[in-house]
């Protein structure tokens, strides 16, 4: 189910870690793409790739029969290709703090699942898969398997491609214990506070309600990665189909105390829209100004605006942002209301914007 906003943006424009080269590629191909010929309407697949805690430089080349590149040295590289568009994008990193390795890749209109690859051990995981033929095409490509299926929630959109998956790899599906009942093939039910491991990474549960009731986050300490799925957002949070705004407030102060560095993936990309109602409810944060520019000049440029970081979201993100005085002064929020309730009304409005 649709996470946060009505838009369908074009997917793809991304982080700003271009270099020259690629700028050249982009201007003369997607970054002039008309609106109506969205990416995601036409179901195709990219995928880029995304390191913790890391700059990353991505080269996009566009190629008539898409093909795989792997570099190993001195780059550790991945690549993604629109298989519609010909369009094939190299990304290489430069450092990586852990052995995780993280591969997004695009689902459904505007989804985002995650491979999740040990590098040490081989093991490979997918956070959020909405539906199976866009990862198995990624695993297909580097001749891996799949392990395991996390779930942050159960809706179809998060969930899609669980059982096609388990059927043809086996992999265990991880779930919130509260939607044991309602997350296709789960396997591994798992509560608030439990620590599961992923191939000798930690993995730490918070239980992060508001949107769905049994939503979960997976955090992997070591590596300063969250995978908070439609709790939350660059610039926004999730829809409260099923919790209240108490809960969803409770549920981001908890990710709120995680390091500041954290790099945050989340299971939309919705930024460019969000960017543009936090800059009408909070028009004089420079931070934000300056980062919802850096935004539309990635979806300008068809880039992914994953990841984020805990930093810039308490920074620019309204909803983490509930005690601003601007903000309650754009949205008439009483200056005795709660928190809680400055959310309730930020998400209001937010809804109807
Ligand atoms: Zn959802």
């Amino acid at each position: 189910m649709k996470g946060e906003s009505n838009h369908i943006e074009k997917l793809g424009e991304s982080s700003g870690r271009i270099c020259q080269n690629w700028k050249k590629a982009e201007s003369t191909n997607l970054g002039t793409m008309p609106l109506q010929d969205n990416v995601w309407e036409k179901k195709a697949r990219r995928m880029v790739c995304v390191w913790p805690g890391i700059r990353q430089l991505c080269l996009r080349k566009n190629l008539m029969y898409g093909f795989m590149q792997l570099f190993s040295f001195p780059f550790k590289t991945l690549r993604g290709v629109s298989r519609s568009l010909g369009v094939s994008h190299l990304c290489s990193i430069s450092n990586m703090s852990t052995s995780l390795q993280i591969e997004l890749v695009p689902c459904l209109k505007d989804n985002y699942a995650y491979l999740l690859h040990d590098l040490d051990t081989g093991t490979v995981g997918v956070v959020d898969p909405s539906e199976s033929l866009p990862i198995i095409d990624a695993l297909s490509k580097n001749n891996r398997n799949l392990t395991y299926i996390l779930n942050t929630h159960h809706h179809y959109d998060h969930t899609g491609g669980n059982m096609d998956l388990k059927a043809r790899y086996g992999a265990k599906v991880i779930g919130s214990n509260i939607d044991k009942d309602r997350i296709p093939g789960i396997d591994i039910s798992l509560n608030d506070g439990d620590t599961w491991m992923f191939a000798g990474h930690e993995v730490h549960v918070i239980a992060t309600p508001g949107h769905t009731k049994g939503h979960i986050s997976f955090y992997f300490p070591a590596s300063r990665v969250i995978f908070t799925g439609d709790t939350l957002f660059s610039l926004s949070c999730g829809k409260l189909f099923e919790g209240t705004p108490e809960q969803m407030h409770s549920s981001l102060e908890k990710l709120t105390l995680l390091p500041e560095d954290t790099n945050i993936y989340f299971g939309h990309e919705y930024t460019l829209s969000n960017s543009k109602f936090a800059l009408a409810v909070e028009p004089e944060n420079s931070e934000l100004q300056s980062y919802a520019a850096n935004i539309a000049n990635l979806r300008k440029k068809h880039l992914p605006t994953v990841p984020t970081t805990l930093k810039k979201e308490k920074l620019c993100n309204p909803f983490l942002r509930t005690s601003s005085q601007a903000i309650r002064s754009a949205l008439k929020i009483p200056v005795d209301a709660t928190d809680a309730e400055a959310l309730g009304v930020i998400r209001e409005a937010k809804d109807n914007f």
